[in-house]
Order: C-alpha cells, then sequence, then structure tokens
C-alpha cells in the first residue's frame, strides 16, 4: 500500500512540469470555473512538446471581469488566454481587435497578449466542431443540419457550418426570437446556405446537433433520436459527461455519434497558433 502511494507520488512530480521564473503564463477566464478541462490539455501538451509554459484557471464573476482584464493585461510574462462562459461575449468590448470568426459572431473564446500588452480575441469554438468532424471522416459539404441552441455554441457552430459548405441549416431554440435572430445574420454572411427556423424535430437532417446545455446536469434529451434515419450523424457541444443522454441514445439505435470533447481538442492546434505558442 505505502509503496503503491509512493510509486504514484514519484508518478505525479515525473509528469508535473517545472515552474520557473522564465515560464509562460496561459490562463483559462471564466466562472464557475471548476469543470474546464482547458488546463489538463494544454499542461499536458506543454509537457508533451517541451514548452516552457503553464496553464492555469482565472475564476472571475463578471462584475469583476474588467477589473481583471486590466491585471492581466499589466503582465509581462501571460502570452494569453482562453475565454469560457459567462465571459464570451463581454470579452469582445474589452479587446482592443477583434478578428475571424469572433467578428462575426460577437463572441470571443481566445485573447492573445500581445509584448506591447494588447489584447486580440479570436472564437474558435465553431472551427472545432467542424475540424473534429471532417477528422473522423465525416462529410459536411452539401449536408442539411438540425441544430438545437442559438446561444454562443449554437452561433459558433452555425457559422462554422455554413462556412464549412453545409447546403442546409435548420435552427431551433427555446426562446424562439434568438434562433430568429442568428438566422437573420447567417443568411447575411452565407447568402448560399439555406437557413431557418424550426421545430424540435430532426428527422429528415444529414446531422442533428446539440449546441445547447441540455444533457450537461441530467439524463434529458436535447432531442428526440427515436425516428432519426440510420444514415443520419448526431453531434454534441457538450464535454462533461463525456457522453451525454443524447451520445447514449444515439448510439443505443446505431447512429454515429461525434462528442463534445472533439471540439475542443481539434480547436487546440488553432488556440496554440493564434497564441503564438510553441517550443522556445
Ligand atoms: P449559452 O450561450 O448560455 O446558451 C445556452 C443554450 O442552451 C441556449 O440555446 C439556451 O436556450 C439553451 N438551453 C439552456 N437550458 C435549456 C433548457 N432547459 N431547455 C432548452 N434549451 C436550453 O451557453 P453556450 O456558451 O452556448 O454553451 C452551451 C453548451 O455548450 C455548454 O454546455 C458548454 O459547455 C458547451 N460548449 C462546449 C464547447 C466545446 O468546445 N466542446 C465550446 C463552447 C460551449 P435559451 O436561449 O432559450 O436560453
Amino acid at each position: 500500500m505505502v509503496v503503491n502511494q509512493l510509486v504514484t507520488l514519484l508518478r505525479h512530480f515525473a509528469d508535473t512540469p517545472m515552474i520557473t521564473g522564465t515560464t509562460r503564463l496561459y490562463g483559462i477566464i471564466g466562472h464557475p470555473i471548476g469543470h474546464v478541462r482547458v488546463p489538463m490539455t494544454f499542461n499536458e501538451r506543454f509537457a508533451r512538446d517541451g514548452i516552457d509554459a503553464v496553464s492555469i484557471p482565472f475564476d472571475t464573476t463578471p462584475e469583476r471581469l474588467a477589473d481583471a482584464i486590466r491585471g492581466l493585461r499589466a503582465l509581462e510574462n501571460l502570452g494569453g488566454f482562453v475565454v469560457t462562459a459567462p465571459h464570451k461575449q463581454a470579452m469582445v468590448a474589452l479587446c482592443d481587435e477583434v478578428v475571424g470568426a469572433a467578428k462575426l459572431v460577437g463572441a470571443i473564446n481566445t485573447v492573445r497578449r500581445d509584448p506591447d500588452g494588447r489584447l486580440v480575441g479570436d472564437l474558435f469554438d465553431g472551427q472545432g466542431f467542424v475540424r473534429g468532424l471532417l477528422a473522423h471522416g465525416h462529410v459536411l459539404a452539401g449536408k442539411r443540419v438540425f441544430l438545437n441552441g442559438a446561444g454562443g455554441a449554437g452561433n459558433a457552430v452555425a457559422f462554422a457550418l455554413a462556412r464549412a459548405g453545409v447546403a442546409a441549416i435548420t435552427i431551433h431554440n427555446r426562446t424562439e426570437s434568438r434562433a430568429a435572430d442568428l438566422v437573420q445574420r447567417l443568411a447575411r454572411a452565407y447568402p448560399k446556405c439555406t437557413v431557418a427556423t424550426g421545430p424540435k424535430d430532426a428527422r429528415g437532417f444529414d446531422i442533428a446537433a446539440n449546441a445547447t446545455s441540455v444533457g450537461l446536469k441530467d439524463d434529458e434529451l436535447s432531442f428526440d433520436v427515436g425516428a432519426l434515419a440510420p444514415s443520419t450523424l448526431v453531434a454534441e457541444v457538450i464535454m462533461k459527461p463525456e457522453k451525454t443522454a443524447l451520445i447514449l441514445a444515439a448510439e443505443a439505435r446505431g447512429l454515429a455519434a461525434q462528442l463534445g470533447k472533439h471540439m475542443l481538442d481539434y480547436q487546440m492546434d488553432l488556440m496554440f497558433e493564434f497564441m503564438r505558442i510553441g517550443p522556445v
């Protein structure tokens, strides 16, 4: 027993990168913050690639966000940070420059701190979702998509799918006005993609995706998969639990299913590139 504990302890120290005076900082800011996977995934990659950097969580309430950002700007050894709920929209006004998908969607999930303290924000959620699907061999061009959710994740996913060349997206959202608003902005940005609001019914689509938070805490289904055609791909944005009730139901029916964790995994390269993280 004691030997086992000793072995575990030694393994822990062997795997823990040394933090020194030269170590660069990369945070993730949100509230609450306990559920995030970024510190683990970033630190594993730093250790694997021999990068002298560490990822740490920053827990900040919306009321103190502007104060926190002012402080982060002043940290010379901060390379950037990931932004999560509930700060993704508020971060737009706190950056000096907003680029890429963040400009279209109006939300930021990655901020780079330039050496002069300028903060530049972009959004990679949607691209991560799309890259994950493509990397698993799914075809997007010309497909018809049902999307439940028009919040932050729904917006990011919808814009990225349209950019990836899907033929049509039908969006449902509990609060109808949010779906209608997203459809309007999407149609303006991607006129070749047929976009519409619709009922919570995923039948008749090639891809059916959940971009709501339904499935985070309970076993409630984002939408019914019982009558979907066997060729339908069911995709999820929720990372924890790794397999939501929706994914389990899809798998039980023998449908192809894409997990939410892939959305983060496949945006890591994009985030690293944007924050200019690399071996020194
Ligand atoms: P958000 O902006 O607050 O939007 C929440 C969405 O869920 C809205 O569409 C909301 O509908 C809907 N919703 C919440 N409770 C509902 C309920 N009981 N019934 C029906 N709809 C409900 O949050 P978000 O940023 O989009 O995040 C949504 C989920 O995506 C979270 O679980 C988050 O962790 C996940 N996410 C994953 C990744 C990734 O990399 N895998 C990235 C981003 C987000 P209303 O508009 O009606 O409120």
